[in-house]
């Protein structure tokens, strides 16, 4: 069996559909060598002689000896050098590669082959003892570390002991008879670890890394990294090994990496910036600055040429465009690395619609390829300006929970947010958490930050329907609402101080940093049409005003998915009205106040029904606790109980008895309705009277009333009665009809279980994914945030469940109510209305489970539409 594969000169023997046998790695430099690039000859042993060589207790394959050399000699002669001659030496790179990305193997050994005797060869060459010595010593240590296990701060020691005994405080002080004594001392090192002394043959280098590649596979970290990611069924890595190259043998060398289009505007020229007489290192590390790549036309007109004309072939290839570093040594172009490129949102939408039109791509591999869902996020948002990032400190990092940028002075109450705005100063809102009550000043804010609260907590599912930057359950700092500060144990932050919140991120700055605004422009507007082409699954949105339904319509939202209502309770007037039925001691009372309410609501349904145009509306009956309705601390409790106009005992009394231990378990959802029908009395009459008024108007709209938190059948029969008695009522009083649907929300396991029967009655499922994920984990949304993070760092959990769908688990009750729920009625309409709708990869997880839409918040809207078009190819 072949164990190695060449590549090099113009060819290969392996290409990239080969990642199995050659790694991704592997499979990758031989692509780019098969179709003509220069890249430094080398050779890829399979991960078959891995698997070999780990199943044979540490033997190599028969032929991998004689093969190892072949491939030795294949690259000698494409380079014109020989391994270990002391004229025109072979140095090689050994790393390793397996089919999938994986840390915890073993990193590069670069200049293997060096010896006492290549290593005046290099000096030659590159004019540059310093460079060849620290090479040299360098090679020992790495060697030493990365093949033979021994810890590396034994050679940091010699070279603290040198530095000392020298009086130099920098490695770079070291002169070059310093670094010679040092590579003398290293091997020292070295011997009296092992026992044995450095070797300096270079095939028995070879060997020896190449075992070490192998061993890597099986070690502890490996292993329980492939655990951990669940990554089975591969035979093991491959091992890659390359000529090095040079860029500083000379003035005729350079090194450098460029993108084959601008990566910040997409503009379609040739960007990117290089050394002369330089290695890569010098690049990264920044210790001299490059030049534009555009002044290489004038140093080295042929390799330029030659580079700009593999840039395009690149492109075309990969179809993409392209991140390439290359290494220019004594006029001769190698090309190290091409990878696509890293770009900004701006510049994805530029890059796709500019390749569609130049031909180079279909507009179904720029949909699928060219622009990822975060890259939209990017242009809706405003965004802390990269360029110009002024040194602002960190002050602290929480959860990435409304993208966008923005920066304020601090204001720690929502009185004076709304005050701040009034006087036209830009605030962010700080808050422990957010309660309904801070809406006013979360809406006069420019953005929000919180200090406990995961991503569904309200400051986080507020703002993202807004819009909003918000970051939220920041930890790092804690709030002192007494001293109007807040602070991360180094910096302490005061009422009125700037600061800056990447709500995309997460990330706190002190202090005012540059934003950039968003713009949509014709080539966005031009790339969401061929996503529309493409997307079969619908995209609606969560949308409880006129305001916000516009928007989300703007964005491309195909109706509303879930209008919470209980949020059209806040304004003055209502919130008085339903704190009145709340407190009420008889049902006429609470029938009096619910009256007040009534045309309320019945305004906001019209105007949501006018804007949304005949797409369908889904409205969910009240849904929260009631106790959110009222207020917890004592000042505030006696003075509502004045607007009220009772006595302030009996307000604090009816208080405390709402408090719940659980209020999410707690009496809330259709709970409520059954206890209080009125409500949903009411709330039917609002949302009937409004469509029938839009029948007037000649506008046709199917409300879809939707019952939230049902766990039986039963529970949701009830509502359905009093839904359909009040619909017959009001028709009968008014003389007109309209049609509807009364479904339900899935947010709570049981009812998954038992979709079939639900389904008997119900005429659409929207699965409730906030709900179902806390009660599927038994992780309250509200609390989680305290232990997620450490879940996340010990990998006992991959992600935040509230954020991306857990399929796994919840992903099983998702696709079980489907189930169940079609089996009983094979046209029920199955959504998805949690905060999941509008996340990427859950999107996915829900077409291919024939979810027939996603509903999200309206700025999600956009990205849910691209994902949903990705998951059809
Ligand atoms: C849900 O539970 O997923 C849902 C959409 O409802 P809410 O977030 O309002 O509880
Ligand atoms: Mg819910």
């Amino acid at each position: 069996e072949k164990v190695v594969f060449t590549f090099g000169g113009g060819g290969a023997e392996g290409d990239r559909s080969m990642k199995q046998l050659l790694g991704g790695k592997g499979a990758n430099l031989a692509e780019m060598s098969s179709i003509g690039l220069p890249v430094p000859a080398g050779f890829t042993i399979s991960t078959e002689a891995c698997h070999y060589y780990s199943s044979h207790g540490g033997i190599w394959p028969r032929n991998l000896k004689q093969s190892v050399k072949d491939g030795i000699h294949f690259i000698e002669e494409k380079m014109g050098t020989r391994f270990g001659d002391s004229e025109h030496p072979l140095l090689i790179s050994v790393r390793s590669g397996a089919a999938v990305s994986m840390p915890g193997m073993m990193d590069t050994v670069l200049n293997l082959g060096l010896n006492d005797y290549t290593v005046e060869a290099l000096m030659r060459h590159t004019n540059n003892e310093r460079f060849a010595y620290d090479s040299y010593r360098r090679f020992i240590d790495m060697f030493g570390c990365v093949v033979m296990g021994i810890s590396h701060e034994k050679f940091e020691h010699a070279l603290e002991d040198l530095k000392e005994t020298q009086g130099v405080e920098h490695d770079t002080e070291l002169d070059t008879e310093s670094l010679k004594e040092l590579v003398d001392r290293y091997k020292a090192v070295y011997r009296k670890a092992t026992g044995y002394m450095f070797p300096d043959d270079p095939y028995e280098q070879l060997e020896k890394a190449v075992n070490a590649v192998f061993e890597s596979w099986d070690s502890d970290r490996a292993v329980k990294y492939r655990r951990i990611n669940h990554i089975t069924g591969l035979l093991g890595t491959g091992v890659n090994v390359q000529a090095m190259v040079y860029g500083n043998m000379g003035d005729d060398c350079a090194t450098g990496v460029c993108f084959t289009r601008n990566p910040s505007t997409g503009e379609n020229r040739f960007y990117g910036e290089f050394l002369l007489n330089a290695q890569g290192e010098d690049v990264v590390a920044g210790i001299r600055t490059p030049q534009d790549i555009k002044a290489l036309q004038n140093v080295m007109p042929d390799p330029y040429r030659e580079l700009v004309g593999i840039g395009k072939k690149l492109e075309k290839h990969y179809g993409n465009m392209q991140d390439i570093e290359f290494t220019i040594q004594k006029g001769t172009l190698y090309i190290l690395q091409t990878r696509n490129g890293k770009r900004t949102g701006h510049a994805a939408i530029r890059i796709a619609s500019d390749m569609v039109a130049e031909g180079l791509v279909e507009k179904r591999h720029a949909v699928k390829s060219l622009v990822e869902p975060g890259h939209l996020d990017q242009l809706l948002h405003p965004q802390i300006d990269q360029k110009n990032s002024n040194g602002n400190a960190v002050i602290g990092q929480g959860l990435p929970a409304s993208p966008g940028a923005a920066v304020g002075k601090v204001v720690f109450t929502s009185e004076e947010a709304e005050q701040a705005v009034i006087d036209g100063t830009p605030v962010i809102l700080v808050r422990i958490e957010t309660s309904p009550e801070d809406v006013g000043g979360m809406s006069a804010a420019e953005g929000i930050l919180t200090s406990r609260g995961g991503m569904t907590s309200h400051a986080a599912v507020v703002a993202r329907g807004w819009g909003k930057p918000c970051v939220a359950g920041c930890g790092d700092i804690i709030i002192n609402y007494e001293n109007n500060t807040f602070t991360n144990g180094e910096i302490t932050i005061h009422e009125g101080e700037w600061i800056s919140i990447d709500g995309a991120r997460g990330t706190v700055y002190q202090g005012k940093k540059d934003v950039v605004k968003p713009e949509l422009d014709e080539d966005y507007h031009t790339f969401m049409t061929w996503v529309d082409e493409i997307r079969k699954m619908r995209v609606r949105t969560n949308a409880d005003t006129p305001e916000d339904s516009k928007r989300a319509l703007e964005f491309g939202a195909e109706g509303i998915g879930l209008c919470r209502t209980e949020h059209m309770f806040f304004g003055e007037e209502r919130i008085k009205a339903i704190r009145k039925m709340i407190v009420s001691n008889s049902l006429e009372e609470r029938k009096e106040a619910l009256e007040k309410l009534l045309p309320y609501q019945k305004k906001d349904f019209t105007e949501i029904f006018r804007v949304m145009k005949g797409f369908p509306v889904t409205i969910r009956l009240l849904d929260p606790p009631l106790h959110e309705f009222l207020p917890d601390e004592p000042e505030e409790i006696k003075k509502v109980a004045g607007e009220l106009g009772i006595r302030h005992s009996e307000f604090a009394e009816k208080v405390r008895l709402l408090r719940e231990f659980n209020p999410m378990l707690g009496h809330r959802g259709c709970r409520l309705g059954i206890s209080y029908p009125e409500i949903t009395e009411m709330q039917t009459r609002a949302i009937l009277g409004a469509a029938i008024e839009l029948k007037k108007e000649k506008i046709k709209v199917i409300p879809e009333i939707m019952v939230p938190l049902i766990g039986t059948p039963q529970e949701f029969r009830s509502q359905k009665l009093v839904i359909n008695n009040t619909a017959a009522d009001l028709f009968e009083e008014t003389g007109e009809s309209v049609e509807y649907k009364v479904g339900t929300m899935i947010e709570i396991p049981r009812a998954a279980l038992v979709a079939d029967q639900i389904a008997r009655d119900a005429e659409f499922f929207s699965f409730g994914t906030n709900d179902l994920t806390q009660m599927t984990f038994g992780y309250s949304r509200d609390d989680a945030a305290k232990f997620l993070g450490e879940y996340i760092k010990e990998g006992i959990l991959q992600q935040d469940p509230f954020q991306v769908l857990d399929t796994e688990g919840v992903g099983q009750l998702i696709e079980m109510g489907t189930r169940l729920g079609r089996e009983t009625k094979p046209e029920l309409k199955v959504g998805i209305c949690g905060e999941h709708g509008g996340e990427p990869s859950s999107v996915s997880f829900c077409y291919e489970h024939g979810l027939d839409y996603v509903s999200c918040s309206p700025f999600r809207v956009p990205v849910a539409r691209l994902a949903a078009a990705q998951a059809t190819l």
